[in-house]
Order: C-alpha cells, then sequence, then structure tokens
C-alpha cells in the first residue's frame, strides 16, 4: 500500500519537528523551503532548550519529551550539543524568595535545586562573586548549536525517514490537497504551513483573525571566552520574570515592582539576559522584546548596551567583546503558547511558539501528529 503523503511549508524548527512527527506516523513527508536555507528565528536564537522556564504539568512535560528527541537526535547525527543545565544568580533576597517558592513547589518533578553562592561559583567561571546569596541550580537545560544545526537536520531527517526537501522554493498558494510552487502543482493527503514570522503569504486571514503578532529580540555574540568553557547557561533575577514557569508565585510581585523602579529601561524593552556557550566558545547574548506587525529594521545601540549593563551584574566579565550583533522575529499569539488552526481541510497551520520553539516544537509536534492537541 502506498503511503499518505505530507508536505511542511518552512524548514524552521516547527517545520522540521512536524516534518518528523509525520514520517515518525508513516507518511511521506516533502518539506519546501522558500530560502536556499533556513535563516528565521529558528537560526538565531540561543540554541536553548529550556525546560526550567516551562511551568509544571503539560508544558515542561512537553519541553522534556522535546529534550528526549535532541538528544536522541544529537547522539545519531553526531551533532555538537552541550547539556550543561542553568544557573539563575541571585544576588538579592526577593530573588532568592521567589527561587525558593518555586522550588518548593518544584523540586521533585525538575532535578532543580538552591544552592549555595559557593556552589555556583564552583560551577561557573564567569558567575560574579560579590554579593551572591546563592541560585536556582536546574540540570535539564541543553544547547545546540542553532545556526549549524538547523542546517544540518534536513539531511540527518532525509537520511533517517526518506523526507524529501526542496530548498529555495517559496509555497505561493494552498488549497485543499494541494501546493502551488512557481505555478507547479504539488499534491498531498495533508499540509502543515510553518511559516513562522510571515502571516502574509499563505492564510492572511486566518492569521489576521488569530491576534497573533511578532516580537522582535536583539542578540549579540562575543569572541571566543580565553578560559574556555564557563559551565552551565547563566541568567539573572531578571529572567523570574520573564518565564511562564514563575508566572504564579506569589513572591513574584513584590520583586517584579523593584525592578520595574531599579532596571527601568530594561523592563521598557523586555530584556531578560540569557547567557549561553557555543562550540568554539563564544557566548550568546541577549535580549530584548519589542512586539508590533512591523519593525524598525535597524538594531539599537542603546538595547545592546542595556543588555551588557545587567549581565555585568551577575558576571565577573571585564571586556566584552562582541564580535556578532542580530535580531530576530518570532510569531507569538498573546496567552497562548502556541497557534494551531486548520484553514481548510486538511491544512494545518503550527506557529505562534514564541520564544520556546527550541524548547517544544519536536514534543508538541508529535502531541499534534497523535491528535492530542
Ligand atoms: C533571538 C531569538 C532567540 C530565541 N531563543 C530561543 C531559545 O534559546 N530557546 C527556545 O526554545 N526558543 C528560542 N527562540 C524562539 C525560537 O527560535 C522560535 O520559536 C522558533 O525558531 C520558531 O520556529 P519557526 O519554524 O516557527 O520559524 P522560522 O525559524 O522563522 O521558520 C519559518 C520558515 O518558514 C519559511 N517560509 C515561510 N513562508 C514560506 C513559504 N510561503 N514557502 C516556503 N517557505 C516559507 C521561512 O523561510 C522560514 O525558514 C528565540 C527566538 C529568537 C528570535
Amino acid at each position: 500500500m502506498s503511503k499518505n503523503k505530507a508536505i511542511v511549508i518552512g524548514a524552521g524548527i516547527v517545520g522540521l519537528a512536524a516534518a518528523r512527527a509525520l514520517a515518525e506516523k508513516g507518511f511521506k513527508v516533502k518539506v519546501f523551503e522558500r530560502n536556499e536555507q533556513a535563516v528565521g528565528a529558528s537560526v538565531r536564537n540561543f540554541g536553548m532548550v529550556w525546560p526550567i522556564g516551562q511551568p509544571k504539568g503539560k508544558l515542561f512535560d512537553r519541553a522534556m519529551r522535546s529534550r528526549k528527541i535532541w538528544l536522541d537526535i544529537c547522539a545519531k547525527g553526531k551533532f555538537w550539543h552541550h547539556p550543561n543545565g542553568s544557573l539563575h544568580l541571585l544576588y538579592h533576597n526577593d530573588e532568592m524568595a521567589v527561587a525558593e517558592e518555586f522550588m518548593m513547589a518544584n523540586h521533585e518533578e525538575r532535578g532543580c535545586d538552591i544552592i549555595t553562592a559557593k556552589q555556583a561559583l564552583q560551577k561557573s567561571t564567569i558567575a560574579r562573586a560579590d554579593e551572591l546569596k546563592g541560585a536556582l541550580w536546574s540540570n535539564t537545560e541543553l544547547i545546540v548549536e542553532s545556526r549549524e544545526i538547523i542546517g544540518q537536520l534536513p539531511a540527518y531527517l532525509e537520511e533517517k525517514y526518506d523526507i524529501s526537501f526542496k530548498f529555495g522554493k517559496a509555497v505561493t498558494r494552498v488549497k485543499t490537497g494541494k501546493v502551488f510552487v512557481d505555478e507547479k502543482k504539488y499534491e498531498a493527503d495533508l499540509i502543515v504551513v510553518c511559516s513562522g514570522a510571515d502571516f502574509e503569504t499563505l492564510y492572511p486571514e486566518t492569521f489576521a483573525k488569530s491576534g497573533i503578532t511578532k516580537c522582535k529580540l536583539q542578540m549579540m555574540r562575543t569572541e571566543a571566552m580565553p578560559k574556555g568553557n564557563v559551565g552551565p547557561s547563566l541568567c539573572g533575577g531578571l529572567t523570574l520574570t520573564h518565564y511562564g514557569a514563575f508566572a504564579d508565585l506569589k513572591s513574584l510581585p513584590a520583586l517584579k515592582k523593584r525592578y520595574d523602579k531599579q532596571w527601568t529601561e530594561q523592563v521598557k524593552w523586555g530584556i531578560h539576559v540569557l547567557v549561553s556557550q557555543s562550540p568554539n566558545m563564544e557566548l550568546t547574548l541577549g535580549d530584548s522584546h519589542e512586539y508590533g506587525q512591523v519593525f524598525d529594521p535597524f538594531d539599537k545601540a542603546a538595547i545592546n548596551q542595556l543588555v551588557i549593563d545587567y549581565l555585568k551584574t551577575f558576571t565577573n566579565l571585564k571586556a566584552i567583546p562582541i564580535s556578532q550583533s542580530w535580531n530576530g522575529i518570532y510569531a507569538k499569539l498573546p496567552g497562548k503558547t502556541e497557534f494551531i488552526a486548520e484553514p481548510e481541510k486538511g491544512v494545518h497551520i503550527l506557529n505562534g511558539l514564541s520564544g520556546a520553539g527550541m524548547t517544544l516544537s519536536f514534543g508538541l509536534a508529535e502531541e499534534w501528529a497523535e491528535g492530542a492537541v
């Protein structure tokens, strides 16, 4: 019996995860990507698989399911990855209070812990020692080098699942069972649109009605760290105000109130600072959050400076030689963790994973292919 056919549009992480999940389900899958290689949000991020940011229950489970898939793929494909865990470095009592409340509610499920300043400094060579009270340590975080692995995954998926990739092919129209590329028609039983922050080309009315929006983030990369491996991925207290995992904690509003006063500009630009390390020992730094349908294409030096100012509060880095800066844009459906729609029969949209696409896509795609979301 011949296999059912599926077409996936977009070779960012969401398209790759959807293609893999459908191939696992027995579909013969073809992927169309309009660029010669994916250059969207999926290659512009920190490469952080970050379960610690997801609330316990469905989303944390999804993140851990994704993590397992990443580890399996990285092992089989021999792709660089670093399961280095994460440290939220805490310098104030109100930050400790949030971390402790989080830990009480999450310790068993997550394998996270509050560690002493001394233990944190043993794990990280770049954590600032001065006034460090302790840290929230979690061993579930993982880094991949997204700018490499997103380009490498198509060959891996082709080899393992016989998925075929067509790069440099923009899909201009979709109808039930049909996809149009360069006026040529391709047929499939199932079509999945994973077009990231392009809401304008395919199903613009569906995107417009959904309330989905875009978010622009500014990022930087340093030169290689002279002392090599710096340890776990790092962040400071501002990150406690950013992720859903901490959102319902009773101690959070007081912390936010202090930050609103003390870090007004960082709060205004949606800045919280994360640090991951590349295989070449450079540090990836960011980020800011600006929301809208269209953005100033030019990055603001002042935003990068605000990121560096805050970075200096939790690292001992004196010189921070920046070798690259860029921005990335992701899709976000306010109040939701993904946007899934079926604008016409047999055509599905998978999108809106906002700042957690590297963390959640593989798990979400499997759940979706199983009909669970
Ligand atoms: C700066 C930044 C940092 C981030 N950091 C992290 C992180 O550390 N961890 C984490 O979990 N998440 C992170 N994220 C979020 C994550 O990167 C996104 O959620 C994810 O990359 C979205 O993937 P996507 O496939 O939907 O979009 P994209 O990567 O943008 O891919 C969409 C693809 O579809 C293609 N396409 C669109 N329309 C068509 C068409 N008509 N025909 C053919 N092809 C088409 C595009 O060319 C593009 O390649 C970050 C995001 C940004 C921007």
